[in-house]
C-alpha cells in the first residue's frame, strides 16, 4: 500500500479553513471541492492512458489519451458526495458508482445499505472518495466489495487520515496489493469516538448541515 500526504501550500491553506469551526457549510463544501481537486491532480498520476497521434493544423504530433473503460470514481454516501464533483472536473470521462455506507457509533462498524456499481471491475482503476479515514473500517468494507467485483488497482482519496486508519487498511490486504492513499494530511490520532484529532469535526456534517 501506498500513501501520499500531499505536500502543496495550497492544500495545506485550504486544509486549515476546512478545519476552522467557524467556516460555514457553504464555504466548507466550496473549499472541498477545491481541495479534491488538487488531491485528485496527485491521485490520477498513475491514470492509464494510451499514445494516440492528432492532427494539429499544422502536422501530426503524438499524445495520448484516456484509456477505456474509463476509470470509476466512487463516492462513500453521505460525505463521499460533497468531493464528487472535484474529481469529476479534473476526469469528465469517468464511471461515477455509489456505495453507501454508515458507521455504526457504538461498534464503529461499517455497514453497507446502498451499492450502484457495475458488477464487472476487472481492468478499471478504481477512485474511493472518503473525506474521513478514521477507524478504517469504511474503506477496507469499500477496497474489499471492489476486489470481489474484480477490481485490482483502488486509489482512494481523503481530506485526512487517522493513523490508526492507515494501519487497519494496510494490514487488511497483503502487503503488494496496489492499493494507494491520497490524503492532505494524517493527524494525530483517533479519540474514544472513533474522531480523528485535531481533525475537522463531522465532515458529513459540516458538508450538509445536522440530519
Ligand atoms: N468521520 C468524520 O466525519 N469525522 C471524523 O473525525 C471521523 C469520522
Amino acid at each position: 500500500m501506498e500513501i501520499l500526504a500531499v505536500d502543496h501550500p495550497l492544500v495545506a491553506h485550504k486544509l486549515t479553513a476546512l478545519r476552522d469551526v467557524n467556516t460555514d457549510s457553504p464555504t466548507f463544501r466550496r473549499l472541498a471541492d477545491e481541495l479534491v481537486t488538487l488531491l485528485a491532480y496527485e491521485a490520477t498520476r498513475d491514470v492509464r492512458v494510451s499514445e494516440v497521434t492528432v492532427d494539429t493544423p499544422l502536422r501530426a504530433a503524438r499524445g495520448v489519451r484516456l484509456t477505456r473503460p474509463a476509470p470509476l470514481v466512487v463516492p462513500i454516501l453521505r460525505a463521499g458526495l460533497g468531493m464528487l464533483d472535484g474529481m469529476t472536473r479534473l476526469i469528465p470521462t469517468a464511471e461515477v458508482g455509489f456505495l453507501g455506507m454508515v458507521r455504526d457509533e457504538d461498534s464503529l462498524k461499517a455497514q453497507t445499505y446502498a451499492t450502484r456499481l457495475p458488477d464487472d471491475l476487472s481492468g478499471r482503476q478504481c477512485y474511493v472518495l472518503d473525506p474521513m479515514l478514521a477507524t478504517g473500517g469504511t474503506l477496507v468494507a469499500a477496497i474489499q466489495l471492489l476486489f470481489d467485483r474484480g477490481a485490482r488497482d483502488v486509489t482512494a482519496i481523503t481530506l485526512l487520515a487517522a493513523p490508526e486508519g492507515l494501519a487497519v487498511v494496510e494490514q487488511a490486504f497483503p502487503a503488494e496489493t496496489p492499493i494507494r492513499i491520497v490524503t492532505a494530511a494524517v493527524d494525530e490520532r483517533l479519540n474514544e469516538n472513533g474522531y480523528i484529532i485535531p481533525g475537522l469535526g463531522d465532515a458529513g456534517d459540516r458538508l450538509y448541515g445536522v440530519v
